[in-house]
């Protein structure tokens, strides 16, 4: 009897799911992996973790941890003013580069905040240099705590094993890589004070290339990736475990297109083949694809804000 039938999905609890094949495309280190989408809400997931996952992470620089980039006094002044001018405009000139979401989370700059699978802590940092004072992150693959100054600490643990909560927890391409989205979100949930918000960014199978190309997608990232939930599967799953999901802003880019191309012609993740392989006409165009699809709703990655009620 097929192993088939005790499966359901991890996301919505269905048990009808159908089974599909997939090699790993990033680094062409290939093999066979089993994944299920599921009939219903067409979440993806993993059937089984293979034994030696960290190979595939250590060859790919994911947990190579690039050192931390410090900015001066100045540029920190600098930052400074125009978070304060952000968040009095709300004018797009004031965005920064890191993090276009931020404006609409706001949070206050005494809020406490936590980046789950935070690396290497660039982004805390930058938050940091922006004029916010309490920042944590929680990287179980980091070498050793560290404690880059006084509003900064980066642990190496899981969330779940702080004492503390926070008023925003963050998680920037994090979540696709955690066994149990259940898991996941609960000790998110656990995590945040009333009143609280969840930021996930991730990808999402209401990708309009995942339908087109299945396996070639190149965000589906086997075996790294074990768990790809559609907006229906998360808003079903967060809801189940008390959370309002209050906006789904899909924000996926060009490398949906070229990436999954790379692997349609048999290459690795090769950025620097885009060049050869699309004119610079060519490339505009993909970006302007992109803004489409993420106005459609069909993009391949998407920011879910979350609150827990009070
Ligand atoms: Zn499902």
């Amino acid at each position: 009897m097929p192993s088939d039938l005790y499966k359901t999905c991890k996301f919505c609890g269905g048990s009808s799911l159908i089974s599909f094949e997939a090699s790993e495309r990033m680094l062409g280190m290939g093999g066979t992996f089993d994944y299920s989408e599921c009939r219903d809400c067409k979440s993806v997931q993993l059937d089984q973790i293979p034994q030696n996952l960290a190979d595939y992470y250590s060859r790919s620089g994911y947990y190579s941890f690039l050192p931390l980039v410090q900015s001066g006094f100045a540029r920190r002044v600098f930052k400074q003013i125009r978070m304060n001018l952000l968040f009095a405009t709300n004018a797009k000139a004031f965005e920064p580069s890191f993090g276009y979401w931020l404006k609409k989370l706001a949070p206050g700059f005494h809020s406490k905040i936590a980046d789950v699978g935070c690396g290497n802590g660039q982004l805390l940092y930058e938050l940091y240099a922006s004029g916010y004072t309490d920042l944590h992150g929680f990287d179980p693959f980091m070498e050793k705590d560290q404690v880059i100054n006084a509003n900064l600490h980066l642990r190496k643990q899981r969330i779940e094993e702080s004492e503390s909560t926070f008023d925003l927890i963050m998680m920037h391409h994090a979540f696709e890589h955690m066994e149990s989205p259940m898991e996941t979100l609960q000790a998110c949930f656990d995590k945040l004070n009333p009143g609280g918000k969840l930021l996930i960014r991730t990808p999402v199978t209401d990708a309009e290339i995942w339908k087109e190309k299945r396996e070639l997608w190149v965000q589906l990232d086997a075996p790294r990736h074990l768990v790809i939930p559609s907006v229906v599967g998360f808003e079903r799953l967060s809801k189940a475990i008390g959370f309002d999901l209050y906006e789904v802003l899909f924000d996926s880019s060009a490398f949906q297109f070229w990436g999954t191309a790379l692997y349609e012609q048999g290459f690795t993740l090769r950025p620097n083949l885009v060049d050869e392989l699309y004119s610079k006409e060519e490339l505009v165009s993909l970006d302007e694809k992109a803004l489409l699809y993420n106005k459609e709703g069909i993009g391949d990655q998407v920011c879910f804000f979350l609150t827990k009620p009070i």
